[in-house]
């Protein structure tokens, strides 16, 4: 498979890298941990990992930096974005590469991430000089009031590795854009195409200390940035438990924050859907990346009447994902790595039995002995209270459940803690409206899944799921503040 029509170079990346960046230089340091391929279980190449020391060099450096760049005009900051986002897309096969071999996804998967963050960057270099104020009404005339959107300062962006590159761009364009300086740290899982990322930004322009990069073991490192004084502004990527850790260490300095954590998006079948659509965009909803994406379509809720039609479908075509290592681009590569694969297979197994029956997969993958490879696998559920439905399994794991009306698909839809996204597939344009006002999720899809069509659609998200908003504008203002301004003209 290949996306623009163009075959990715299959070359592969090395996985050597240096984890630190701190005030325009790549820093050795003396502890190191592997890069390695999910495919094979090898290591590939060597990272250098921060030290907890170099939080606070970071730190120092992005606050030295911060007032020059928050004084840069924004055309010019938007101008170092639009200069990144052309580098982005001239080194796209590399990039996308890097990302496929660190996470193990298909190559085209990896590319497709790549010209995501490319278009993000090129979105934002576009609106960098657009974020405006507003001018308030007064009581009279004498009297004169506005407001400005002014950069947070310093701000710590904390990323999973399952989409690295989007995530990247998601945060960094915005919080640049918007004049701020920034501590990145990205899992130490999958960091190669941060790496990368950063150093095409700084070819691009970025000054010395604009940003600042991290890499090493989250509950020291991560802690340690999030939970330090010098920092204006968290911006957090991750499950709901780490979630919760760094919403307390930033309520010790009282540090205002954006979370985005896990998803367990349901994808609601009607009687009068178009199964022919729906079933492969469902298919994929749950194989995409392994299953490893935070809005992943793991809950499978069909009315009664078709459930029988639809499960069989969606159980042949998941039999059908040809699955492979990065370079061979099929449908769907490993898990991340050993311990995903573990914790995916061990809440399988402990799943099944009353209400939960298997009905494909489950275990590995014939001909795949090597590497995290996890078959795709559906599990039929009768229990409404078997804990795997309200579970975030990060898997090509897919539950599947009946409702019998729609009420009953609301209440099963609505039945966990999180809220990112919800798919409604009906021919009735009445229902769907009425089921996306009803349902508590940030983000809704009638006959789709995701958002494929919209161009800039809010990445929102409701309950447990976190709390930001991404995209187009809105990101932007996630890394502003808002100053009002209220004026007495005299004489
Ligand atoms: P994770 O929570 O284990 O780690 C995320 C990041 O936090 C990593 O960089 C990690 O090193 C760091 N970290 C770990 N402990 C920390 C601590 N105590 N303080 C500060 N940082 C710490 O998540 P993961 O396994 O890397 O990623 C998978 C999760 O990310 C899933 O739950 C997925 O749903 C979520 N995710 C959400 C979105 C979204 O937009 N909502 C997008 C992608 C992934």
């Amino acid at each position: 498979m290949s996306i623009d029509g163009k075959t990715p170079a299959t070359a592969a990346p090395s996985g050597d890298h240096l984890g630190t960046f701190i005030g325009g230089s790549w820093l050795e340091r003396e502890s190191s941990f592997d890069s390695v391929d999910p495919a094979t279980g090898e290591a590939f190449g060597q990272i250098s990992a921060s030290e907890v020391a170099d939080v606070d060099r970071a730190v120092a450096a992005a606050r030295a930096a911060a007032r020059d760049w928050a004084r840069t005009s924004p055309s010019e900051r938007g101008a170092i974005l639009g200069r990144w986002a052309g580098l982005v897309f001239q080194n796209q096969d590399r990039l996308a590469a890097l990302e496929a071999r660190d996470v193990g996804k298909p190559l085209s998967g990896g590319l497709l991430n790549v010209q995501i963050a490319g278009s993000i960057l090129q979105f934002t270099a576009g609106a960098a000089d657009k974020l405006t104020g507003a001018t308030l009404p007064t009581r009279s005339p004498d009297y004169f009031g506005f407001t400005r959107r002014e950069p947070h300062g310093v701000c710590a962006i904390v990323l999973p590795w399952n989409v690295p590159a989007v995530l990247g761009a998601a945060n960094l364009a915005p919080a640049l854009a918007a004049g701020n300086t920034v501590v990145l740290k990205p899992s130490e899982v999958a960091p190669l195409v941060i790496h990368a990322l950063v150093e095409l930004g700084e070819e691009a322009g970025l000054p010395p200390g604009v940003l600042n990069v991290l890499t090493g073991v989250g509950a020291e490192l991560g802690a340690t940035l999030v939970g330090h004084p010098g920092v204006d502004h968290i911006s957090f990527v991750g499950s709901v438990a780490t979630g919760r850790l760094v919403m307390q260490a930033a309520a010790q300095n009282l540090t205002p924050l954006k979370v985005e954590l896990g998803g367990k998006s349901p994808n609601l079948v009607f009687a009068d859907a178009d199964l022919d659509v729906a079933v492969p965009a469902i298919v994929r909803s749950i194989t995409e990346n392994a299953g490893q994406n935070c809005n992943a379509g793991s809950r499978l809720l069909v009315h009664a009447d078709v459930a029988d039609d639809v499960r069989s479908r969606v159980v042949a075509a998941m039999a059908e994902v040809r699955i492979g290592a990065w370079h061979e681009d099929l449908d769907m590569g490993p898990l991340v790595n050993a311990v995903q694969h573990a914790r995916v297979s061990g809440l399988v197994s402990s799943a099944l039995g009353d209400g939960v029956e298997l009905l494909l997969g489950g275990g590995r993958p014939s001909g795949h002995a090597d590497g995290s490879f996890l078959a795709p696998t559906v599990l039929s559920v009768t229990d409404r209270t078997a804990p795997i439905v309200g579970q975030e399994i990060f898997g090509p794991v897919l539950t599947v459940e009946t409702f019998t009306d729609d009420a009953d698909a609301l209440a099963l839809a609505n039945g966990t803690d999180f809220g990112l996204l919800a798919c409604i597939w009906t021919g009735d344009v009445s229902r769907a409206l009425r089921m996306a006002g009803e349902i508590g999720a940030g983000q809704v899809s009638v006959n789709q899944f995701s958002d494929a069509g919209v161009i800039g659609m809010p990445f929102n998200m409701a309950k447990q799921s976190g709390f930001s908003s991404g995209n187009g504008y809105r990101g932007m203002y996630e890394f502003t503040r808002e100053k009002a301004v209220a004026v007495k003209l005299l004489g």
